[in-house]
């Protein structure tokens, strides 16, 4: 937990958001500002900057998100969907908190 943390704050239930699934060590919810007509952000609930701060012990735990990408995209109906981890702020990234964005539900999808 990192006390400024909006994520952290989110997978709390401190901050509301629209929830899609949520285990011991995940909370996946919509984006706030969708890009794409299905937008949501597999979020771990430890503290976590970027993929810069893992290493080898974070491997179970990228491993098991990135498996919940294809479980809840055929859930929400997606046949296809693109995912997303920006990392720094070089890589765009603007939650210092780690997650992967799932985008789907269009043919035309942003390349970014
Ligand atoms: P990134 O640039 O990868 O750090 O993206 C952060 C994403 O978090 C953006 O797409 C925001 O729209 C999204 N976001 C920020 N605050 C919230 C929130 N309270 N609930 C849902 N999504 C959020
Ligand atoms: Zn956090």
């Amino acid at each position: 937990m990192s006390a400024d943390c909006i994520f952290c704050k989110i997978a709390k239930g401190e901050i509301p958001s629209n929830k899609v699934f949520e285990d011991d060590e995940f909370i996946v919810f919509h984006d706030i500002k969708p890009i794409a007509p299905v937008h949501f952000l597999i979020v771990p609930k430890a503290h976590i900057e970027s993929l810069l701060s893992t290493g080898v012990t974070h491997q179970d735990l990228l491993g098991k998100a990135l498996l919940i990408a294809p479980k809840l995209a055929l859930q929400l109906g997606l046949k296809g969907f693109r995912t997303m981890v920006n990392t720094g702020r070089e890589g765009g990234q603007e939650v210092f908190h780690l997650h992967i964005h799932v985008f789907g539900g269009s043919a035309v999808l942003p390349r970014t």
